[in-house]
Parts: structure tokens; sequence; C-alpha cells
């Protein structure tokens, strides 16, 4: 699969299928994306390249050993990685361009989320990560 940013300075691949996703509604995502919840999927370090701008890539530490990956040109968000989980990258999934045919599981940090969106299905809800991922 493929994804890129806004400005399209930067390109990436995923291998194989994506793995779980989740909403995460913490106060860091409705700041990052502008919304209500991020949309975040799961893969590993091998299965995840940078195909072009690399260089464009900046990080925030937004939480400590949390490290927002993004493009400094666009801003468009492009993945996470934790320090605790490092060969863990957790895509935000409207960057990737074809169809993903991925499950949601869980709402995760739901404890922060707004109060102008509603949950209206029956996945699970955490306040955290869920330690399963
Ligand atoms: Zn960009
Ligand atoms: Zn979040």
């Amino acid at each position: 699969m493929k994804g890129d940013c806004l400005c399209g300075a930067v390109n990436y691949e995923v291998d194989g299928e994506i793995g779980d996703a989740v909403r995460c509604y913490c106060r860091s995502c409705q700041q990052v994306t502008g919304s209500a919840f991020a949309s975040v999927a799961l893969t590993t370090a091998d299965k995840f390249r940078i195909t072009s701008g690399q260089e464009s890539i900046a990080s925030f530490e937004s939480s400590p050993g949390k490290h927002r990956h993004f493009c400094s040109g666009c801003g468009s968000a492009v993945y996470t990685k934790t320090e605790a989980d490092p060969d863990v990258i957790r895509i935000r999934l409207g960057g990737i361009e074809d169809p993903v045919g991925v499950n949601f599981k869980h709402h995760i940090f739901v404890t922060e989320k707004v109060d102008w969106y509603e949950i209206t299905d029956d996945l699970p809800q955490f306040d955290a990560w869920p330690t399963m991922l």
C-alpha cells in the first residue's frame, strides 16, 4: 500500500495487510488532526518504508518518548513511534491512498473525547492503548 502527504513531498509504502486499527480520541490527536479523533493502524518497522521525502519529515515529542512524525512542508501527520516500542509504527490512515480494508477494533483515550462527537458503534472503549496492541 502506498501513502503520501498533502504536498506530495513524503511518500511511503506499507507491505502486506495493515493490522488492527483504532480511533484515538486523546487531546494530542485532536490538536494534530484538527478533528475529533485520529485513525491509526499498527504495522512493524520492517514493513514500513519512506520511499521519498525522508528529509521533509520532522518530528515532535508529544509526550515523553512518543514521537509524532509529520511532513514539515504541509503538516500532514504520517506516523508515530515510541521509544518503548521502536519496532512498532503507528500509521495515520488518512495518508494511505489505496483502499485499506482495515477493521477498526477499539476506541482509545475515550475519556479525553470532545463533547461534539458521539461514538455510535459497539466497539470496545478504552482509556489508553489496550495491552494487546
Ligand atoms: Zn507534505
Ligand atoms: Zn491520540
